[in-house]
Formats: structure tokens, C-alpha cells, sequence
């Protein structure tokens, strides 16, 4: 039985989605002005995460995560950068979205883009306006906070001592400068405009969730996601414009990621403290590698990101690739073996109930690195049996159909770069040309590929 922290009881709850087998869950995904930072990355992948054990444990999900290609930064940095908003917006989607598949990131079912929902924002606003939960000044209309009684209710926000009437236009606030919120943005000189009843503007950023998740999910739904920064104001206007408009709950449960840090403060491209997924990768860490270090602490607690931790995940998942190595290339006689088949069947225990406590990987991994130790000792034994070492096999495969870090079984198809630089390589080596043998294994070091001369020749794997 999965169960999940959910941000608005402020308890873990047992999961069940409203349509018996079907989770329909909702990211808030990128605003698309610069490249993601792996801190975006953190939260995409731990959502990732709950993703794929939702479908581990045998439900279909409908997932829906939106781009934000219209927001204040967006603006004033396609500006900067003298390109028209589609230009820029699309460059870093497509980053973006290159970067999840790079983290073996699944992509949701729909990614829908701000710019091409407006008409549904505009049906939304037309039945706040209708249900007198809105006002217009200089040509920007608000949502009125007031006009909300559980306004408030996600965050934990009390409203005393709001300015009644107040207002703020920008996207990112403070709780204690909440505000009736801008719906929809007056035209200002230059900025894109979109033509609506309402007249020309353009979206406020919160609009957009509540127009786009209920377009593809309904109007309530299982699982909404995001990073702890978007409990207020984001989600919090979420709720209310969607609960005002529909009367109905819009969510049940919220799901939400706690910060990557870096030396204790949050990563963020404002502080300039961030890594992108391919500064990582030019250092010579692999994606897997940078997946594996971001989930494998609990979502709901702040990892710290530091390159020794970057260099243990490393590690972590070189072990598990050679257990499933040295288990693909046992050749051991038919049967099994008590000892390995409990150590098999505990790590799948161990992993399910660390899971099912609100997604807890450590705890999942830490059953899974037991079994590791016992198995490598069953194989330095010789206890490992035909069958033991399928289930075995099955075992990894099954985990990491959730965790998504093993990759393929053999580097299968051998990049022909690298054979290339071994093949260069080896005969600078008879040459005895050995300053530039190193250069060339140093250089393949930093892209990630580990080489070992063994007696049959140099092999190699990735990092
Ligand atoms: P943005 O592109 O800024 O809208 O952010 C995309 C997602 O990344 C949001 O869900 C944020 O809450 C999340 N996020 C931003 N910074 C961090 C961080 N340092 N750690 C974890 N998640 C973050
Ligand atoms: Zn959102």
C-alpha cells in the first residue's frame, strides 16, 4: 500500500486515485528563459520517480506537465537576447526536453504550452468573472482573494492583516505580501498580447496550471506536483481559481520536491550557484550518474549537492552494474540457492516498503545494497545457481524499472569513437608512444568512459 505526504493535510495518506485504476497527475513544469539547473532537474526526477512506481505497482497514468513559455523573466530575457518570444521559447523547450531524456526522464502523456491555451484561460476567467470572484483595474483583471474563503488553506497562510483590495501584477511573491493576484495581464508597449473579452494582455503565470491540468484531467485529479517554492503563491492560486470556478475540490493530493542545496542555500539560477545537466556531463559524469545522485535521497528532504556525493553515486551504481555483470556472465550449474533466493526476495521486500512509505528511496536502496553485499559473497562463494541468478537478474530490472539509472546491459552497441581512441590508443602503445596513450585514456576519463587493460585486451565501461 503506497502511501504519500500530501502538503494540504500536512499527513501521509494512503494513495488511491479517484478512477479506480487511473492516476491522473499534473507536474508544473519549466519556464523556458534559460537552460534547467539540476535543482529543476531534482524535482522532475523525483517526479519521474512517482511516476514510474505508480505504474510499478500497477496503475495507468495520465500525466500531464505544462511549459510556461510566457512569464515575466521569459520577457525580459527574449528581450535581451533580441529574439521574438516562439524563438526563444522553443530553443529551451527543446533543451529542456533533451535534458529529461538525457535523466531517462519519461515523458508525460501531454506537455502542453502556455501560448496555446489561452482560449480555455479565457473560459476560466469568464466563470470567476460570472461568479463576482474578480475585478478589472487599468485593464488587468485580479482574482480577489477575499471572494475565497479557504484561500490560504494549502500553505498555511492567515489572511489577517491583508490590505483588503491590494494588489501585486508580478508572478513570484512572498506569503507575506499576498495579494489579490493578477489573472490576466493589461497590454504594456513591446510585451506579446493575446486578444480575449477580456481585451488584449497576456497571462498571469498561475492561470495557466488551473486552465491547462483541468482541460486534460478534469476538473479534480490525484497528484499535483511541483517544488516546495510553488506551495506559495503558485499552488495556492491554483486552488483558488480552480475551486471557485468549479466548486468542486481541485486536488487531492499535493505532491511536493524539497530543494537541492549547494554549501546550504538553495540552487538557483538567481544566486548563480547552479549546475545544468551538461556542465555535469563535460566534467565527465554520466546522466545516470547525475539521476542516481538526485534521487537517491528522500524527495521530502534537502539533498545537498556537493561533486564527492556526485563521485558516490558514481560509485553506487557502478556496484550495481557489476553484480548484474557478474550475474549475466555466471555460468553456474541449474537450481537455486536458499541464501541467494532470500537475499533476491528481501531486496524486493526491502524496496517495495521503503516505496511505499512515501516514496522513501533511501530506505528502498539501502534493501537493495543488502542484497548486493550478499550476492557478490554468494558469488565469491560459488553459491550462485542458474536460477538464482535470474531472479537475481529479474530483480535489478524490476528496480530499475523505477529508478531508471542501470541502463542497457552491455555498453551494447560500442560507440565507435570510443573503439576508435582504444584502437589509436593500443598502437601508440606498441610504439611506445605512451604520453599520448595517457592523453588519450585521460581524455576518455573525462568524458565519462573508464578503460581497463585486462589480459584479453582493454575493455571499457562508462562511468
Ligand atoms: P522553474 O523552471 O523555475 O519554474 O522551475 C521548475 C521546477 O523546478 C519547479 O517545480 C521548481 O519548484 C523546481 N525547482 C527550482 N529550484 C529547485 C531546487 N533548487 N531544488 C529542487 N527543485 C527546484
Ligand atoms: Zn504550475
Amino acid at each position: 500500500m503506497l502511501r504519500l505526504k500530501n502538503t494540504l493535510t500536512r499527513a501521509k495518506e494512503e494513495f488511491k486515485p479517484i478512477d479506480d485504476n487511473l492516476v491522473r497527475m499534473y507536474a508544473c513544469g519549466p519556464t523556458v528563459y534559460d537552460y534547467g539547473h539540476i535543482g529543476n532537474f531534482r524535482t522532475f526526477v523525483a517526479v519521474d520517480v512517482l511516476r514510474r512506481y505508480l505504474k510499478y505497482r500497477g496503475y495507468r497514468v495520465q500525466h500531464v506537465m505544462n511549459i510556461t513559455d510566457i512569464e515575466d523573466k521569459i520577457i525580459r530575457e527574449m528581450r535581451a537576447a533580441g529574439k521574438s518570444l516562439r524563438e526563444f521559447t522553443e530553443f529551451y523547450t527543446a533543451e529542456f526536453l533533451r535534458d529529461m531524456e538525457l535523466l531517462n526522464i519519461e515523458r508525460p502523456e501531454v506537455t502542453p504550452r502556455a501560448t496555446e491555451h489561452i482560449a480555455e484561460m479565457s473560459e476560466l476567467m469568464e466563470k470567476l468573472r460570472k461568479g463576482g470572484k474578480t475585478y478589472e483595474s487599468d485593464g488587468s483583471l485580479y482574482f480577489s482573494i477575499a471572494s475565497f474563503p479557504r484561500y490560504g488553506k494549502l500553505s498555511g497562510l492567515k489572511l489577517e492583516g491583508n490590505i483588503a483590495g491590494a494588489r501585486v501584477d508580478v508572478d513570484e511573491y512572498d506569503k507575506a505580501d499576498a495579494r489579490d493576484f493578477v489573472l490576466w495581464k493589461a497590454p504594456k508597449e513591446d510585451e506579446p498580447k493575446w486578444d480575449t473579452p477580456f481585451g488584449p494582455g497576456r497571462p498571469g503565470w498561475h492561470l495557466e496550471c488551473s486552465a491547462m491540468s483541468m482541460k486534460y484531467l478534469g476538473e479534480s485529479f490525484d497528484i499535483h506536483c511541483g517544488g516546495v517554492d510553488l506551495i506559495f503563491p503558485h499552488h495556492e492560486n491554483e486552488i483558488a481559481q480552480s475551486e471557485a470556478a468549479t466548486g468542486k475540490p481541485f486536488v487531492r493530493f499535493w505532491f511536493h520536491v524539497e530543494f537541492l542545496q549547494v554549501e546550504g542555500e538553495r540552487m538557483s539560477k538567481s544566486k548563480g550557484n547552479f549546475y545544468t545537466v551538461r556542465n555535469l556531463v563535460d566534467k565527465g559524469f554520466s546522466a545516470e550518474v547525475i539521476r542516481y545522485l538526485l534521487l537517491s535521497a528522500p524527495y521530502n528532504t534537502q539533498l545537498n549537492f556537493t561533486f564527492d556525493g556526485l563521485r558516490g553515486a558514481s560509485s553506487s551504481l557502478d556496484r550495481l552494474r557489476n553484480l548484474r555483470r557478474r550475474l549475466a556472465d555466471l555460468k553456474s550449474a541449474p537450481g537455486s540457492n536458499a541464501a541467494a533466493a532470500d537475499a533476491v526476495k528481501k531486496a524486493i521486500e526491502g524496496f517495495e516498503a521503503g516505496m511505499d512509505d512515501d516514496l522513501n528511496t533511501s530506505a528502498a536502496l539501502a534493501a537493495v545494497f543488502d542484497a548486493v553485499r550478499e550476492l557478490n559473497t554468494a558469488l565469491d562463494e560459488g553459491k550462485v545457481l542458474e536460477g538464482d541468478a535470474n531472479s537475481a537478474l529479474a530483480m535489478l530490472e524490476k528496480i530499475d524499472s523505477v529508478l531508471g539509472v542501470l541502463g542497457a546491459l552491455e555498453n551494447a552497441v560500442l560507440d565507435p569513437e570510443v573503439e576508435a581512441l582504444i584502437e589509436e590508443r593500443n598502437a601508440a602503445r606498441r610504439e611506445r608512444k605512451f604520453a599520448r596513450a595517457d592523453q588519450i585514456r585521460d581524455d576518455l576519463l573525462a568524458r565519462g568512459v573508464i578503460l581497463e587493460d585486462t589480459p584479453q585486451g582493454t575493455k571499457w565501461r562508462r562511468k
